[in-house]
C-alpha cells in the first residue's frame, strides 16, 4: 500500500478555500507558482464593486500555506471596507508572497509576480506592504502597469509609509478626544508596537507633539536606531499588553488583540497602523468596548496610504492627498459616536458605512 494515499474523509472536513473561516464571499483566489524563481504567492480579490481591487503585496514567511491564505482572505477583505469607507472607487484585493524578503526576493522574483498581477488585466493593483520597498514596486512596473506606490521620479507618488502614519496620527488623536477629551498628546504614554516604515514616522509626530514614546520591535538594530533618533525609550518585556499605558498602536502585524491579551491591555486607547488588529472583530471589539477602551478602527485609521497611491491613479496632488488624510480626523470622531449612540462597536459602526456604501453602488451598477 502506498503511504502517501490521501486520505478523503480528512480533507473534506474542512474545504480548502471557500470553507476556510476568513473565506467571506471574496470574488477570486489566485495561486501563483513559478519554479525558477522559487515564486509562491496569493493574491486575493475580495470585492471590486467600487472599483479595481487595489492592496498592498505583503512578503513574509508564514508557517504553511494555510496561514498564507488567511491572511489573503483576511487582508483583501480588510482592503475593501477600508476604500469604501474612505470614499475611494476601489475595491478590496491583497496579495502574499510566502519567504523571507531579507533572503528571497530577487529582482527576478518580483517581476514575475508583476507578469501574475498583469494577468488578472487590471481586476487587481498591487503596492506595498510589509517587505516591501518602493524599489520593488519600480521592478513590478517594468512588467505591469498595475502598479502603485512606485518612486517619485518615476511618476509615483512614492512610499505610502509616512501618509499612513499621518492618518494614523489623525485617528489616535480623534480617539484620544473622544476619551480623555482632548487631542493633545502630551504627556501621553504611547507603546508603538513595531517601528517600520509606518511606526517610525507614528514615532516622529507622537515625539514632535511631546508624547512620551515607548517603542518595541523585533528587530534590536532598529529599536536601536529609532530609539537615538527621536529619543523614545525601548520596551524589552515580554508582555507589552499589561504595561501601563495611554495608548498602545500596533504597527507590526495584525490580531494582536486577542483571547490571549484583550483582558491583559491595560492602555485606554488602541490606535496603530496593522491591519486586522482584532483576532476576532466582533468578539474582541465587545470586550474591549465593555472594559471602556476606545478602539479606532484600524481600516479607517490607516487609510492614509491607500489614499496616497489612489492619488496615483486619479492624479491629484499632495495638498489633496494630506486634506483627505486630515479627514480621517472627523471620520473618526463621527464613527465613534455612531457606535455609542447605536450601542454598537467602533468597528461595527464602520464597517457598517462601508457596506452600504457598496450595496448602494451595487445597486446603481445593476440598473
Ligand atoms: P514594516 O515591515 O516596515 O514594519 C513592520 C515592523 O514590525 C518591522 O520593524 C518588524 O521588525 C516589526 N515586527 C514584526 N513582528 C513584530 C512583533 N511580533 N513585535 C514587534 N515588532 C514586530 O511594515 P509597515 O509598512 O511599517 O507596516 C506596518 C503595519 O501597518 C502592517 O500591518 C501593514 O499591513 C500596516 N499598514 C501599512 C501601510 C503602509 O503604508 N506601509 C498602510 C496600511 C497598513
Amino acid at each position: 500500500m502506498i503511504s502517501d494515499v490521501i486520505n478523503l474523509s480528512e480533507i473534506k472536513k474542512v474545504d480548502p478555500v471557500f470553507g476556510q473561516l476568513s473565506f467571506d464571499n471574496h470574488e477570486q483566489v489566485v495561486f501563483c507558482n513559478d519554479k525558477d524563481t522559487g515564486l509562491k504567492a496569493i493574491i486575493g480579490i475580495h470585492n471590486t464593486v467600487l472599483g479595481p481591487a487595489l492592496g498592498g503585496t505583503r512578503m513574509w514567511q508564514y508557517n504553511n500555506e494555510w496561514e498564507a491564505l488567511n491572511d489573503a482572505l483576511r487582508l483583501s477583505r480588510g482592503m475593501t471596507f477600508k476604500a469604501a469607507i474612505t470614499g475611494l472607487n476601489l475595491g478590496g484585493g491583497k496579495a502574499v508572497i510566502i519567504g523571507d524578503a531579507k533572503t528571497q526576493k530577487t529582482p527576478e522574483l518580483m517581476k514575475r509576480f508583476g507578469e501574475f498581477v498583469h494577468s488578472l488585466s487590471g481586476k487587481y493593483i498591487t503596492a506595498e506592504d510589509v517587505g516591501m520597498e518602493t524599489a520593488d514596486m519600480d521592478l513590478v512596473r517594468e512588467v505591469t502597469p498595475y502598479v502603485t506606490g512606485i518612486s517619485e521620479s518615476k511618476g509615483g507618488a512614492g512610499n505610502p509609509s509616512p501618509i499612513t502614519a499621518y492618518g494614523v496620527f489623525m485617528g489616535m488623536k480623534a480617539a484620544a478626544k473622544y476619551k480623555f477629551g482632548t487631542d493633545i498628546l502630551e504627556d501621553k504614554k504611547v507603546f508603538v508596537q513595531g517601528i517600520g516604515h509606518v511606526g517610525e514616522s507614528l514615532v516622529e509626530h507622537l515625539v514632535n507633539e511631546g508624547a512620551h514614546v515607548v517603542i518595541a520591535d523585533i528587530n534590536e538594530e532598529r529599536l536601536q536606531d529609532v530609539s537615538k533618533k527621536y529619543g523614545a525609550s525601548i520596551y524589552r518585556g515580554d508582555d507589552i499588553y499589561s504595561e501601563s499605558m495611554d495608548i498602545y498602536a500596533p504597527c507590526a502585524l495584525g490580531a494582536t488583540v486577542n483571547d490571549d491579551t484583550v483582558y491583559k491591555i491595560k492602555a485606554q486607547v488602541i490606535a496603530g497602523a496593522a491591519n486586522n488588529q482584532l483576532a476576532t472583530e466582533e468578539r474582541h471589539g465587545l470586550i474591549l468596548q465593555e472594559r471602556g477602551i476606545v478602539y479606532a478602527p484600524d481600516f479607517l485609521i490607516n487609510a492614509g496610504g491607500i489614499i496616497n497611491v489612489y492619488a496615483e491613479l486619479e492624479g491629484y496632488d499632495k495638498q489633496e492627498i494630506i486634506r483627505k488624510t486630515e479627514n480621517i480626523y472627523n471620520t473618526t470622531l463621527e464613527i465613534l459616536s455612531n457606535a455609542e449612540t447605536n450601542e454598537i462597536t467602533a468597528n461595527h459602526a464602520a464597517l457598517n458605512i462601508a457596506k452600504n456604501r457598496i450595496e448602494t453602488r451595487k445597486k446603481e451598477n445593476s440598473k
